[in-house]
């Protein structure tokens, strides 16, 4: 941990807060940011990679603490974040929430005023927390790795709800370096911050399309659908290379999705609507991933060529017990109905979460209920097992 921001606009309180996180953190640099709007203007110059470590107040009058956190996961600001606030515990836990559900990495929230064994645990808790234990990757190892042939993919199926038949598989880019099998969260967003997200995706659209090229074109209605970081969308090549594979592998671009993550589309501003429109024209079929984890606004996406929404897991999961996502969940079929879409729900892990998704009326489900990422080699027998188990 080497640079720590504490971000409050009450000079005192933040004055109390730093010393005890420098305390915590000896070989850290802690500083106090008092003016939230100034401090994120500095954050966003460089996506928020010179910080290590967010101390976050809520309440703060000209940028309260939840726009600060919609701000951060815009940016994708791939540091830690804690919040530090006079609230109660159900604004925090509320507030945790949200961030978590924005993909930010949340270590938890301290009550002010701060007391410093609550500082030392929440820091103890972070260092044993998942991501914590994925190993930091550079991008030497990144690009040693695409060079020995260490990155492979899985595959997860996805099945309709309303006869469970097998209807294709999301590609996942896995990667096994020294030994140990390191997740995509460890190693995307450094693949695109080192600009080398465009070789790996090179590499993951290959290998699936060879892989699973005769599958294909035995059961012409799957689809295989594979994540486009959003920096592909700068490269104006990327239609015609992808049309060119495809005919290699004797696959018609109408088998192949691509998903591409809501929240940092949208943050792009004006997303290449010429690569992504030319990628329609051919034939591909575009889906908007994470749906609901980013802002995007009716008018914004009935403007771009998707034809499937997938709603993010954190909505789905466990939505049986949850009002608020229930309504989400509602709201998004409704809206993707509405725009003409197909609507995937990820992360279904439950016969309850199934039951909810197939009654509001998605189309798609996709989830650890249904099958965890597989080699290619498993579709199929996976296919006929699961065939047998859903009596189609
Ligand atoms: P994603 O596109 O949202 O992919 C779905 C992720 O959810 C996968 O994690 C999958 O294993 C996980 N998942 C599926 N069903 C469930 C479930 O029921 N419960 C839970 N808890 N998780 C479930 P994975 O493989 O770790 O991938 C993480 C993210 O990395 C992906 O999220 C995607 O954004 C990115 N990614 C993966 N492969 C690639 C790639 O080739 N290129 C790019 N640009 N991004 C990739
Ligand atoms: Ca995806
Ligand atoms: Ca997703």
């Amino acid at each position: 941990m080497d640079e720590v921001w504490v971000i409050d606009d009450d000079p005192f309180a933040a004055k109390l807060t730093k010393s005890q996180f420098a305390q915590c953190l000896p070989q850290a640099r802690v500083s106090v940011q008092t003016n939230p709007i100034e401090s994120w203007h500095t954050l966003a110059k460089n996506r928020g990679r010179s910080v290590d470590l967010i101390v976050l107040d809520l309440r703060m009058p000209d940028m309260d603490g939840i726009t600060y956190v919609r701000n951060l996961a815009n940016i994708s600001y791939p540091g830690k974040l804690i919040f530090c606030s006079g609230q109660n515990d159900r604004m925090l836990s509320a507030a945790q929430q949200i961030a978590e559900d924005q993909g930010l990495n949340i270590l938890g929230s301290v009550q002010k005023p701060t007391r410093i064994e609550a500082v030392k645990q929440l820091l103890q808790n972070g260092r044993i927390s998942p991501q914590r234990s994925q190993p930091e990757v550079s991008a030497n190892d990144i690009e040693r790795g695409i060079q020995l042939g260490e990155f492979f993919v899985e595959y997860q199926p996805k099945v309709c709800l309303h006869d469970a038949s097998l209807r294709g598989v999301e590609v996942l880019a896995r990667w096994k370096h020294q030994g140990r099998l390191i997740a995509p969260d460890g190693f995307i967003a450094v693949a695109e911050h080192q600009g080398l997200i465009e070789s790996l995706t090179n590499s993951v659209i290959e290998r699936s399309l060879a892989e699973t090229s005769s599958w294909l074109n035995r059961h012409q209605r799957m689809q295989i659908a594979i994540n486009l970081s959003v920096d592909a969308l700068k490269d104006l090549a990327l239609p015609d290379r992808l049309e060119r594979l495809c005919k290699q592998s004797h696959i018609a671009p109408d088998n192949v999705i691509l998903e591409l993550t809501e929240s940092r589309l949208i943050a792009r501003g004006t997303p290449s609507l010429d690569i992504l429109s030319r990628l329609h024209l051919k034939g591909f079929t575009l889906a908007l991933d994470d749906y609901g984890a980013g802002h995007s606004t009716l008018t914004q996406l009935s403007q771009l060529p998707f034809c499937e929404l997938k709603l993010d897991r954190s909505f789905v999961t466990g939505v049986a017990d949850s009002a608020s996502r229930q309504a989400i969940v509602r709201n998004s079929v409704q809206l993707a109905k509405e725009l003409d879409m197909h609507i995937v729900a990820e992360g279904v892990e439950s016969q309850h979460d199934w039951d909810f998704v197939a009654e509001v009326g998605c189309d798609l489900a996709q989830g650890f209920f249904i099958a965890k990422p597989m080699p290619a080699k498993a579709i199929e027998v996976w296919a006929e097992l699961w065939q047998e188990k859903s009596g189609r």
